[in-house]
């Protein structure tokens, strides 16, 4: 062999070791440096009357923190906003009228009323002495059909044009006994702002916060998948039961359904979501209500409006307020607003 393709040789050898040695350094530095997949933390408690489960991750944090944070938050806002609590609304619910309200009391009740006003009543936060008499107010109160009399003085308290609410001086009042019930819009507003917590511990954590059937996304799986909702099946077993699937990036999404909060006397369902015109459960074939909107605070209040308006003129008139519904009959028949089947892509 000549000289010449000796050093070739050589030199083809070193070029080949170098290439080596720079690839396994690079394998190696991939291997220790590589960042741990997402992985999620679940933590599930009872509040706001419900089952609550946050689902989060973080690159940044411990989601355990996260999780408390939004807990927190959530309870915060139960104390505060729950008619049986001893927050502001138990106070209004006693004195009649309220000075001196704070601003994000003034932004839930603006924000009840306006729904009330879009919906034309079918929400109505002043159905709480209706409430009470069936005994839908809490779990341990006597669940019975009250006389037609009862409703009929009931309905003498109710109606959401027995608030006056004066946002400029910080005032709230009710006339004739009415009382105040959040319950249809609190879960949704509670969730909204135990992930406005978490956003502002780590803007780029990602998960969801389902509170009973109340969905808000955090942000996308693994940051770039949607998370799959499943709509139940009103007459299932379980919440495994499911009829339809969403996808979600962003958003939120509610259902109201009368499996939630109900009891059966001669065969007829009487469940918690009351027609406020009659002062009885709502009745118009409606059996479950599902409503995609930008807020979980807005799901939440326009699915119990699409469950009293029903199918017209719910499914066609409540897309004009961001909300697109879902609506599904007591034959399980369905009805979607214009546009939901987007969501029902991956
Ligand atoms: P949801 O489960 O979100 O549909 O809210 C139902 C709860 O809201 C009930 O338990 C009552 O406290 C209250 N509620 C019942 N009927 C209505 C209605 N038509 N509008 C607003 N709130 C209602
Ligand atoms: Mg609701």
């Amino acid at each position: 062999m000549s000289r010449r393709n000796t050093s070739h040789l050589l030199r083809s050898r070193t070029i080949l070791y170098a290439v080596l040695l720079v690839s396994s350094v690079a394998l190696l530095t991939f291997v220790f440096f590589r960042q741990k997949p997402l992985e999620y933390y679940d933590r599930t408690e009872y509040l706001l009357g419900t089952y609550v489960t946050v689902r989060v991750s973080s690159s940044k944090m411990s989601p355990v923190t996260l999780a408390e944070a939004a807990m927190a938050e959530m309870e915060r806002i139960d104390d505060k906003f729950g008619s049986r609590s001893n927050g502001v609304i138990a106070e209004l619910n006693r004195s009649g009228e309220l000075h001196d309200i704070d601003k994000e009391t003034s932004f839930l009740i603006k924000s009840a009323l306006e729904i009330a006003r879009n919906t034309s009543g079918a929400f109505d936060p002043t159905l709480y002495e209706l409430t009470k008499l069936w005994g839908f107010d809490d779990e341990s109160s006597e669940k019975r059909i009250p006389s037609e009399k009862e409703i009929e003085e009931a309905l003498g308290s109710t109606g959401f044009s027995r608030i006056t609410f004066v946002e400029e001086s910080q005032y709230v009042s009710l006339a004739d006994g009415a009382m105040l019930d959040l319950g249809a819009i609190a879960k949704g507003y509670a969730v909204d702002m135990a992930i406005a917590k978490i956003k502002a511990l780590d803007d780029g954590a990602t998960g969801f916060i389902d509170a009973g059937g109340d969905i808000g996304v955090i942000g996308p799986k693994y940051g770039s998948r949607p998370w799959i909702v499943g709509v139940r099946d009103p007459r299932g077993e379980s919440v495994q039961d499911v009829i339809e699937y969403i996808y979600l990036y962003d958003g939120a999404v509610a259902t109201s359904g009368d499996y939630e909060r109900f009891f059966i006397e001669d065969n007829v369902r009487y469940h918690h979501i009351l027609d406020p015109e009659t002062g009885y459960p709502s009745r118009n074939g409606v059996i479950s209500a599902t409503v995609i909107g930008k807020s979980a605070m807005l799901a939440d209040a326009y699915a119990t409006a699409a469950f009293v308006t029903g199918m017209e003129p719910g499914v066609t008139f409540l897309p004009r307020f961001g909300a697109l519904v879902l609506l599904v009959m007591e034959d399980m028949s369905t009805f979607k607003s214009p546009g939901f089947e987007v969501y029902q892509e991956r």
